[in-house]
């Protein structure tokens, strides 16, 4: 079955809003395996929103309006597609009495525009509106099923997930399913050359990368008669992506994100960490203790942004400051163990690096970082050269301080860490 959406109002045409709604009602048509050719958008115009349908009901099984079902006058969505079907409009008892009590409960007199409401093409399916006035409809005629959503985007969106998916799941022949393996460490480009000869080869399922901020999704998505082979067909592609990545797979799943990964890791193994920071500026500890559980874990972490506090809170060597500066190797070091031996922790985090616009010399640019861990067996720190703005400076660094905790916990720390 093919799927097109008309989304009506000329407020989308003019520019003044986004059509949420039309990306909304794609990504669940996708997600029941649907296919969407077309999208139409048209103007509160009955004319043309005439000639809408009558070009999508031609090429498509399925047509999914949104708008244009409210009281006043230029609202006409229903009444045109009634029209279009050749069906009378006429007052659906259930909505009308509905629509009475809204307007008894907010103590409102109702204004007779809003009749029109609850008037509904003859024979069809009637889609209660649980948060607004204005019912939807399911229309079928002849080869054609017209679905008429509201505008506004929580109730179409209600709607759209509690009455119109599962209808549609009756409809749908396969189901489009999709894991995701979240990667840290490995740029887009050079993830997606290592597994380009593979995403060559696949068609069902397929394999597509996602780029977030200082971080890549690789997603395999299947088609298939039900969820269960889907995932059957994912399986052995999922082993393979798992192969060639290695462990820079931190975590499957859209939501989940590293510092859920990293402060389970650390409950599973019961350690604890605690964090020394200076150019994130208490980042990694916002991060870390976004996460409930997180008590249990994260002991403390230090901002220390002046030398004197560096020197104070964590115990780095004035000599160390003096001779190789805030931003080195070595004051990095020395911040990491200074807060894990304070703190009592199995894993100490040092950052300290120039995340600009200003303070960068030749030798020191802006983007330079040094991350550290300081664990019982290991005491490492890594140079890193990062770009974008201070935020994504800031964003990029704290992750990779997570990353390295997770390194940690698994033990898998190098020397050499080849970000
Ligand atoms: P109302 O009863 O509010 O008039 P309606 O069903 O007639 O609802 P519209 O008048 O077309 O819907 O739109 C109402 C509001 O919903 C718009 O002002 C806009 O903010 C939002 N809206 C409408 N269409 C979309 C869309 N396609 N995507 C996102 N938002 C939309
Ligand atoms: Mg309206």
């Amino acid at each position: 079955m093919t799927f097109e959406i008309i989304s009506v109002g000329t407020e989308l045409l003019l520019g003044q809003i986004v059509n949420t709604n039309a990306q909304e009602i794609s990504r669940l048509l996708s997600e029941l395996g649907f296919s969407v050719y077309y999208t139409t958008v048209v103007g509160d115009n009955p004319e043309r929103l005439k000639q809408a349908l009558k070009i999508a009901s031609e090429r498509a099984d399925g047509i999914i309006t949104t708008g244009g079902l409210g009281p006043t006058a230029d609202d006409l969505t229903k009444e045109t597609v009634a029209e279009y079907c050749g069906l009378n409009c006429v007052i659906h008892q259930e909505s009308r009495e509905k629509l009475e009590q809204y307007f008894t409960a907010k103590g409102r007199y109702m204004p007779q525009n809003n009749l029109k409401q609850a008037e509904m093409p003859e024979g069809c399916i009637v889609l209660p509106n649980d948060c607004g006035t204005a019912p939807g409809a399911i229309v079928e005629s002849g080869k054609n099923v017209f679905i008429i959503l509201p505008g506004p985007p929580k109730e179409m969106r209600m709607m759209l997930n509690n009455q119109v998916r599962p209808y549609l799941e009756r409809k749908a022949d396969c189901v489009i399913h999709s894991k995701s393996l979240r990667v840290f460490g490995i740029g887009e480009s050079a993830a997606e050359e290592k597994l380009s000869p593979m995403m060559q080869q696949m068609t069902n399922p397929t394999l597509a990368p996602y780029a977030k901020t200082g971080e890549v999704e690789f997603r395999l998505t299947a088609k298939a008669e039900t969820v269960e082979k889907a995932e059957a067909m994912i399986a052995p592609w999922e082993n393979k992506v798992r192969e060639i990545l290695g462990d820079f797979v931190y975590a499957e799943g859209e939501n989940q994100s590293l510092q859920q990964t990293v402060v389970e890791l650390l409950l599973q193994k019961g350690m604890t960490v605690a964090t020394a920071e200076s150019c994130t500026g208490g980042l990694v500890a916002k991060k870390l203790t976004e996460i409930s559980g997180s008590s249990e874990v994260f002991h403390c972490g230090a901002v220390t942004y002046a030398n004197h506090e560096k020197e104070r809170l964590l115990g780095v060597k004035h000599e160390t400051l003096a001779a190789y500066g805030a931003v080195s190797e070595q004051t990095a070091l020395e911040m990491s163990q200074g807060i894990r031996q304070r703190a009592g922790a199995d894993i100490g985090i040092g950052i300290t690096g120039i995340a600009g616009p200003g303070g960068g010399t030749e030798e020191k640019p802006v983007g330079l970082v040094y991350v550290s861990i300081c664990t019982e067996d290991d005491h490492l720190a890594y140079r890193l050269q990062l770009s974008g703005d201070r935020d994504m400076v800031r964003e990029r660094a704290s992750m990779y301080a997570l990353d390295l905790v997770r390194r940690a916990v698994l033990g898998i720390l190098t020397k050499e860490y080849i970000w």
